[in-house]
């Protein structure tokens, strides 16, 4: 690895270019905004990918996976990064009233019709990356070795990385010295931030089907109740952080669907719980999936159920854990080219697929994080104490990242973070 914070000379040389892309680049930013793409469904996200990265004379192939876009651009002797954005837009209705908003509607995977906007900023990372790949297209006098910009789909399903792995994507690419993801946050646009080791939480969901024996609402001797069921499992379930997990232990556990009967004056023979968890540790993520079977099965004993629970864990995520050399090189090469600009996060309870791509390869890996708020806005709500109420965050209806410095930050990160390995 090539020490970053020796020589700022090749990151200047490449940016020097940047002022000069901004209006293409905040062209397509508007475009992908106003026509978001659920995830596995971004063929024109992917469309437009392609074909800007064949016009900077990136080695292009498509349809990985589902939508996936891999380009590679080789140039002489000299190590190879890998950077990922993903693609994907969610099934949200779009209140920011930008003049770009997002209008669209698509089909999900349930069939149902639903608006669509990008509530997450993958927008954003797609802007930044395909800006960054330009800019090293342009300069191949400052910088050497192997370039793999990889344009991913469905993250917000827990299930993009994977296809694209499962599509034999490690015999598509050269293997990556080190693999590189960024995400927008809702701290001041301008900024951005690295963490070692534990960065994003892992994710899980499970959906709980406990079952009862239905009967005439009239008649609740005949009928093991559902709907009771359910809801003493709600409450009890409350006590696995609490009661459960060690102290300043990071747990969540959040019961975010419950469904049971269809009528007043019907007893139901089943009720379903999805839950949620969230978690910086396979040990805690395991006791509590535990504790959830084990309190389940309780509940159900208790209830007199006649049918033993039902548990499915779906939308996986692992612990997004920053590989210390490669999170070194990279916040010294930010230190170096932005300042005071670049700082340490704390933990985020958010969660990616994006680590499945470079534990898939066995390659080291770091993912930091980009500011996208108004910085007068934020520090108007951080003097008042409002950050929470004012500043919306991912997947918010208002999320909108201010475009400026947004996209000039990010780009100027995924160029400064590659040169930390590919510059002189
Ligand atoms: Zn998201
Ligand atoms: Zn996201």
């Amino acid at each position: 690895m090539m020490a970053a914070g020796d020589d700022s000379g090749s990151p200047v040389r490449v940016l020097a270019g940047q002022a000069a892309i901004t209006a293409w680049q905040q062209d397509v930013y508007r475009s992908l905004h106003a026509h978001p793409e659920l995830g596995h469904q971004e063929t024109r996200t992917a469309a437009t990918v392609a074909e800007a990265l064949r016009g900077f004379g990136f080695e292009v192939q498509e349809k990985i996976g589902t939508t996936g876009v891999v380009g590679i651009l080789k140039n002489g002797d000299g190590p190879t990064v890998l950077m990922r954005a993903d693609m994907d837009a969610l099934p949200v209705a779009e209140t920011t009233g930008l003049d770009y908003a997002s209008t669209e509607h698509s089909t999900d995977s349930d069939g149902n019709e639903v608006p669509v906007m990008h509530a997450c900023g993958h927008d954003v990372h797609v802007a930044c990356l395909l800006g960054a790949a330009r800019l090293l297209a342009a300069t191949p006098g400052s910088w050497r070795g192997t370039y793999i910009a990889l344009f991913q789909p469905a993250e917000e399903l827990a299930d993009g990385a994977d296809v694209m792995l499962k599509d034999a994507l490690a015999e598509k690419i050269p293997r990556p010295d080190v693999a590189l993801a960024q995400h927008v946050l809702p701290f001041p646009a301008g900024h951005l931030g690295t963490r070692e080791g534990a960065f994003l939480s892992s994710g899980d969901s499970m959906r709980v089907t406990v079952w009862g024996r239905g009967s005439h609402g009239s008649m609740p001797q005949l009928s093991v109740d559902p709907v009771v069921l359910a809801s003493m499992i709600v409450v009890r379930l409350q006590s696995v952080v609490a009661r459960e997990i060690t102290p300043g232990e990071f747990a969540v556990l959040t019961v975010g669907r419950i469904a049971g009967g269809s009528k007043s004056n019907i007893i139901s023979d089943h009720a379903v719980l999805e839950l949620n968890i969230r978690t910086f540790s396979e040990t805690t993520r395991a006791a509590i999936v535990a504790a959830i079977r084990r309190i389940v099965q309780g509940e159900c004993e208790a209830s007199g159920s006649p049918q033993p629970p039902d548990f499915e864990l779906y939308d996986h995520y692992p612990v997004t854990s920053n590989d210390a050399d490669a999170t070194q090189a990279v916040a010294a090469a930010f230190r170096n080219y932005f300042g005071e600009r670049a700082v340490t996060l704390d933990r985020q309870s958010a969660s990616e697929d994006f680590s499945e791509i470079p534990d898939a390869l066995g390659v080291p890996y770091t993912y930091w994080g980009i500011g996208g708020a108004d910085p007068d806005a934020y520090a108007r709500a951080l003097e008042a104490g409002t950050v929470a109420v004012d500043i919306p965050a991912n997947h918010s209806p208002n999320f909108a990242p201010v475009i400026e410095p947004t996209l000039e930050t990010g780009t100027a990160a995924a160029v400064v973070a590659a040169l930390a390995w590919l510059g002189e």
